[in-house]
C-alpha cells in the first residue's frame, strides 16, 4: 500500500505549473515563437495575430526546420537541439537554450507545429490540444516551421479571466515582436493584427534605418552614435539627442548579446549620463547594444531571460556612463530648458 505523504506530481500538472511561469500572455507567446524562428536561421518571419492573440498566434519562417520524427521532441519539455552539457549554459548563443516554449505552449493551448526541412520532399505536421498529441502526420508546406496557437489558456480559466482586451494584449504582443526584430536587422519581419499589418520591415545591414522603420525617423534622425571597447566589453549604438525625451524608460532598448534584457542598474547609468541635460521626470531614448563574452553574464536566471546577472556589473556600469559623458562633452550638447517644452 501506498502510505507515503508526499508525491510526485504527475506530468501534466508539472507541465502546467511550468508553462504558467513562461507563457504569461499572448506576448510571450510571440516572443517565443519568434526567438525560435531567428535560432532556426529564418531570412523571413511573418507573425499573424488575431484578437490580441487570444483566438490565434501564428509565426511562420524560413529557417532549417524540424525532420518528422523530431516534431514530438519539440515539444517535449526540457528537450532542446541548442544545448547539451551544463558547460554549454556558459556559452549559449542562441536565444533559447531551456526546451521549455513549445511544451508550455502546447500544453495551454490548441497548437500545431507544420514543419519541413530543406532535404525532406514533404513537410509533417502535431497536432496538440492541452498537452494531449496526435500523432505525427504527413503535411504539404514549404521549407521552414510553421505554428499555430489558437485558444490560448482554454484549459487553464484562470490565465484566460487575466487576458485584457485585444487592444493591450496586441500592444503587448507588439512590444515582444518589436524587442526581437531591432536586435536582427539583417532579417525581414512581419506583424498583423486581425488582418491589418502593423510593421513590415525589410531586411537591412543599417541599424538606424531599423530603428527609424520601427520608432519613427523623427527619433532615428537626432541618435548619436556611440562606441566603445574595455576589456572585451563591446559597447555600440545610438543614444538620442536630449530634444527627444519620455516621459518613462520605455524607449531604452539595451541588447546584451543579440538579445533585448532590462537593467535597473545601466538603466540607472544612463539617467546619470544625462543628468542636467533632461528636465525632472523626462527620460532619454536609447538603443544600445553590449557584446560580451558570454562566460561573464549568467542569461539563466529567469525562464524568460529578460533579466540576467552580469559577472561584474559595476564595470558596465562605469563603462556605459564614461563613454556617454566623453560623448556628450565632444558633442557640445544643449540641456533642454524648461521654455522650450
Ligand atoms: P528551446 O528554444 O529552448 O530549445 P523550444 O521549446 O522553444 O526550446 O523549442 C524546442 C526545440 O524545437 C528547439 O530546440 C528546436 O530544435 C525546435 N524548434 C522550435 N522552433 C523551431 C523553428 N521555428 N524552426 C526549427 N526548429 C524549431
Ligand atoms: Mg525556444
Amino acid at each position: 500500500m501506498d502510505s507515503t505523504v508526499i508525491k510526485l506530481l504527475p506530468s501534466s500538472v508539472i507541465n502546467k505549473i511550468a508553462a504558467g511561469e513562461v507563457i504569461e500572455r499572448p506576448a510571450s507567446v510571440v516572443k517565443e515563437l519568434v526567438e525560435n524562428a531567428v535560432d532556426a536561421g529564418g531570412q523571413r518571419v511573418d507573425v499573424s495575430i488575431e484578437q490580441g492573440g487570444a483566438e490565434l498566434i501564428r509565426v511562420a519562417d524560413d529557417g532549417c526546420g524540424i525532420a518528422p520524427d523530431d516534431l514530438p521532441l519539440a515539444v517535449t519539455n526540457h528537450a532542446t537541439s541548442k544545448i547539451q552539457t551544463a558547460d554549454d549554459l556558459f556559452r549559449v548563443g542562441t536565444m533559447g537554450f531551456r526546451g521549455e516554449a513549445l511544451a508550455s505552449i502546447a500544453e495551454v493551448s490548441r497548437f500545431t507545429l507544420r514543419s519541413r526541412t530543406a532535404d525532406a520532399t514533404a513537410g509533417a505536421e502535431l497536432v496538440v490540444s492541452g498537452g494531449q498529441a496526435e500523432p505525427v502526420a504527413p503535411a504539404g508546406c514549404p521549407v521552414g516551421t510553421t505554428v499555430e496557437v489558437r485558444n490560448l489558456f482554454f484549459n487553464t480559466p484562470v490565465r484566460q479571466k487575466f487576458l485584457r482586451t485585444p487592444q493591450t494584449e496586441i500592444g503587448h504582443a507588439t512590444e515582444a515582436f518589436l524587442r526581437v526584430a531591432l536586435a536582427h536587422p539583417g532579417r525581414r519581419f512581419s506583424l498583423s493584427h486581425n488582418g491589418r499589418v502593423i510593421h513590415d520591415l525589410p531586411p537591412t545591414d543599417d541599424w538606424r534605418s531599423r530603428i527609424a522603420v520601427l520608432f519613427g525617423q523623427e527619433i532615428a534622425d537626432t541618435l548619436i552614435e556611440v562606441a566603445s571597447e574595455q576589456d572585451g566589453v563591446r559597447l555600440s549604438g545610438y543614444v538620442a539627442n536630449p530634444t527627444v525625451s519620455r516621459a518613462n524608460n520605455r524607449l531604452q532598448y539595451l541588447l546584451l548579446n543579440g538579445r533585448a534584457i532590462r537593467d535597473r542598474s545601466l538603466q540607472h547609468a544612463l539617467g546619470e549620463a544625462y543628468r542636467g541635460l533632461l528636465l525632472t521626470g523626462r527620460y532619454p531614448v536609447c538603443f544600445l547594444r553590449l557584446d560580451l563574452p558570454p562566460d561573464q553574464v549568467d542569461v539563466n536566471v529567469h525562464p524568460t531571460k529578460l533579466e540576467v546577472r552580469f559577472q561584474d556589473g559595476g564595470r558596465l556600469y562605469s563603462q556605459l556612463l564614461s563613454t556617454l559623458r566623453t560623448k556628450f562633452l565632444s558633442t557640445d550638447l544643449k540641456p533642454v530648458e524648461r521654455s522650450s517644452e
